[in-house]
């Protein structure tokens, strides 16, 4: 079905789509000016004219639909970053959720959760321990585009491992990636690293060989002396064994993670996951015999065929082996994916994840003594809700909160890697830390063959970014 929304100028569609679509996701949505819709005031400034009309869209469609959605009007993806900016701005909880509720609509739980999260993240990235990042600090990612199969709903740069490792491309992709790693640590030499963040991908479809000579690279250019966290996903207990994890340890990784998505097996050979639901246990008792101080484990909420009891048996698996954070996603049916592109074999799988599902999650993270401790939204999620990161208190992931705040800059090298270059004005906030006023990007090419082709190109690349002034002129 096509819904037409009228605006008065042609102004602000992005937003008003970005919007419309949350109520009917399923529905064309066509913006067009004319009388009779909706007005856009011009004796605000912009960034107010913008929330009236989307205040104004959102209480037709509340009306018309007699739903409300839990964000309220705020559909970009990072909906604590305003309630950041007013804790940066020296602004009280109450204060926050009132802004939250009065100028954005969001439901008084979303509100609280938001406030929270802001002000624990403040916390890590300012005060704690003397704070996470300092001046000309930066965390540093690496993409590593192999995994043993291609989940149904992936979108991310990732290829089955076994075509790459028949023609040595494999090899090929790790002396690219080493190059990168020399060529980019020159470039950064003298500024304080705060985490590293292997992901992908899954890391961990290297070998145990391959894993170390990476590490070793890592470890020989980078200061990886004082970092705050060294993270390797480990996502698919298909690819994880004690070799590695032992090479790992051996190179001082601290944070793992082992992502069920879901504990029932039927949903994991569904999703194509040659795992089942012991293999998940036998990696999880593996790694905590390794030693790992942090153990994290994915799920996401709103697979085919899952109701509200499959999610509960995921969780309740999850509670008896306690792993120290859990990340909850909402599935997001994303354009390039397989569950997108065969989506007449999926249409009638119930994909469901409503505020129960939340609810629930939100129940047993905090049965396993978790806390929120960083949240995003993502385009065509299941529910229009959130994706959440639980934490037992002190053990949060450094990196995530990192990046998704765009706290400091993100050195990303690999496949389908992109570098975040925060650029900061005069201001200071009220941990007497500047304030960030842009962030520049620069990313590599996503094909695996063009990456090592063109190597010497994505590393200039980085050059640039890196070279320019971090402060407005
Ligand atoms: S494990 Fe992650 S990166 Fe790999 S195929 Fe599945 S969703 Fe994609």
């Amino acid at each position: 079905m096509i819904r037409e929304i009228v605006i008065s100028e042609k102004n602000f569609e992005y937003d008003l789509y970005g919007l419309a679509k949350a109520f009917y996701p399923k529905d064309e949505i066509k913006i067009s000016v004319g009388d009779g819709g909706i007005t856009v005031p011009h004796s605000v400034p912009r960034p107010e004219a913008k929330n009236e009309v989307k205040r104004a869209l959102y209480e037709k469609l509340c009306k018309e639909t007699g739903r409300t959605l839990p964000w309220g009007t705020l559909s970009g993806i990072r909906p604590v970053k305003i309630a950041r900016r007013l804790v940066e701005e020296g602004e009280t909880a109450e204060k926050i959720k009132a802004v939250m509720k009065d100028v954005y609509m969001v439901s008084d739980e979303k509100a609280s959760l938001a406030a929270l999260i802001a002000k624990k993240e403040a916390d890590i990235l300012y005060v704690r321990d003397g704070g996470l990042i300092r001046p000309g600090s930066y965390s540093l990612y690496i993409g590593i585009p192999f995994c043993p199969t291609t989940c149904l709903y992936c979108s991310f740069p990732s290829y089955a491992i076994s075509a790459y490792e028949e023609k040595g491309r494999v090899e090929l992709y790790l002396n690219a990636l080493i190059k990168e790693i020399k060529a980019t640590a020159d470039l950064m030499a003298g500024r304080p690293l705060t985490t590293v963040y292997f992901g992908g991908g899954t890391p961990t479809s290297l070998s145990p060989a391959e894993l170390d000579r990476l590490l070793s690279a890592v470890e020989k250019h980078f200061p990886l002396k004082n970092i705050h966290e060294y993270t390797v996903e480990a996502g698919r207990p298909d690819s994880i064994t004690p070799d590695k994890l032992r090479v790992l340890r051996e190179h001082n990784v601290d944070r793992i993670s082992i992502n069920p998505q879901t504990m029932k097996d039927e949903t994991l050979r569904l999703i194509g996951r040659h795992t089942r639901s012991y293999d998940i246990e036998r990696a999880y008792a593996e790694a905590k015999e390794a030693g790992f101080p942090v153990i994290n484990m994915d799920i996401i909420l709103g697979l085919p065929g899952e109701n509200l009891s499959d999610v509960e048996q995921t969780l309740s698996a999850i509670e008896k082996m306690a792993p120290d954070n859990l990340t909850v996603h909402s599935l997001a049916i994303k354009r390039s994916s397989r569950l997108n592109i065969e989506w007449d074999s999926y249409r009638d799988y119930l994909m469901e994840n409503s505020e129960a599902h939340m609810d629930m999650a939100y129940r047993y993270a905090g049965n396993m003594k978790m806390e929120p401790y960083y949240l995003y939204r993502q385009q065509n999620m299941a529910g229009n809700l959130e994706n959440v990161g639980f934490s037992a208190a002190g053990k949060e992931g450094l990196y995530n909160i990192s990046i998704i705040e765009e706290a400091e800059d993100i050195v990303a090298l690999g496949a389908g890697s992109a570098c975040k270059r925060i650029i900061y004005g005069s201001e200071m906030n009220v941990f007497n830390r500047p304030k960030a006023v842009k962030v520049e990007r620069c990313e590599n090419v996503k094909d695996v063959d063009v990456y090592i082709d063109r190597i010497d190109e994505m590393i200039e690349r980085k050059r640039e970014l890196y070279s320019a002034p971090d402060h407005l002129a």
